[in-house]
């Protein structure tokens, strides 16, 4: 088999690589191929990127012989050491055979959850990576709208809208994608696309924008932490079953929830809201975060305090104002 890239989290976890870090993933992420079709303007695996190779977002992604990795990924797997394996496969003319290769060697190796990132463009080739091995399928949108999708990214975004809930509606249970906060959307924008998302049983993985060095968009600012977690706050109360009703918006920014505000505090109290989100058990630590600053998604449960600081950051729980905008 090719060799893998392990982000270096996963290397750590697997036993391949030492990693100084105080939380590691629960998801095996592995990036399979190089140098992608596409050219997004935040991507460092895009076809004009001039950042480093072995980066995604802000991760790092150590080489590993195809074989070793499955082993090590199996084994860690086995101790209780990972809970899935997640495929992001870069699009290129090898991005299919790569899928299937890669999520039957998993498949056949352990019983891991995997779920795979890859360019499909029909519901047989969803059908066809569950009847390999695939747990999930992810078809990632990362921008809210056909407008900034545009902006961003090559290829259509209504394509990729209609095929994920195509998979959704007939791989029930099976569809997730990928939405970045933080690319020109308004957070009403965002909010929308998300419930629609919910409502359809898609598992929605938010991440915030991340410049990287080398990228189109380098100089970019990443998402206000109040913007992120307002957006947080409402993915999650759409989860938890809140009608998108309770939403006050002015201007394309939420202002305000219409929930008793003991009721709210509740709901938010334990600070899953601000956990990372996705498919099950994928906590990206330091995806988009640098150690010591702002921890857009915690890849842990938090303290009570940093709970109140999320929500405080939100600018929207009333008596926790104060927030950052
Ligand atoms: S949500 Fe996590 S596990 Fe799922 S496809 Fe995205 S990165 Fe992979």
């Amino acid at each position: 088999m090719n060799l893998w890239k392990l982000s270096a989290g996963t290397a750590c976890v697997v036993g391949k690589k030492h990693v100084r870090t105080d939380v590691l993933p629960t998801t095996a992420y592995i990036m399979l191929g190089a140098k992608c079709r596409h050219n997004c303007r935040f991507c460092a695996q895009a076809r004009s990127s001039a950042a480093r190779a072995d980066l995604l977002s802000r991760v790092t992604w150590p080489e590993l012989d195809g074989t070793e990795a499955v082993q090590a990924i199996s084994a860690a797997f086995q101790a209780g050491n990972l809970k899935r394996a997640c495929l992001q496969v870069v699009h290129s003319e090898a991005s299919w055979p790569t899928s299937v290769r890669a999520v039957e060697a998993l498949a056949q190796a352990s019983d891991i959850p995997v779920c795979v990132a890859s360019a499909i463009d029909t519901v047989e080739q969803a059908r066809e990576l569950v009847s390999r091995g695939a747990e999930r399928i992810c078809i990632a949108l990362d921008a809210a709208t056909p407008a900034i999708f545009h902006q961003v990214k090559d290829g259509h975004w209504q394509r990729r809208w209609e095929l994920l809930h195509q998979v959704a509606a007939e791989l029930p249970g099976r569809a997730s994608t990928h939405l970045i906060v933080g690319l020109g959307e308004t957070e009403e924008e965002m909010i929308k696309t998300i419930e629609q998302c919910v409502n359809k049983g898609i598992a929605v993985g938010l991440f915030a924008f991340t410049p990287v060095r080398g990228t189109a968009w380098a100089e970019r600012r990443p998402p206000a932490i109040g913007q992120y977690r307002r957006v947080q706050i409402a993915h999650f109360l759409l989860q938890s079953g809140c009608s998108p009703d309770v939403f006050r918006y002015r201007q394309g920014t939420l202002t305000g929830i219409n929930l008793p505000l003991g009721e709210l505090k509740q709901l938010l109290s334990a600070g899953t809201a601000f956990e990372t989100s996705g498919c099950p058990d994928c906590n990206r630590p330091y995806y988009n975060e640098r150690p010591g600053g702002s921890m857009y998604n915690y890849p842990r449960r938090l303290s009570r305090t940093e709970a109140e600081q999320a929500m405080k950051e939100s600018g929207i729980v009333a008596g926790l104002a104060g927030a950052a905008r």
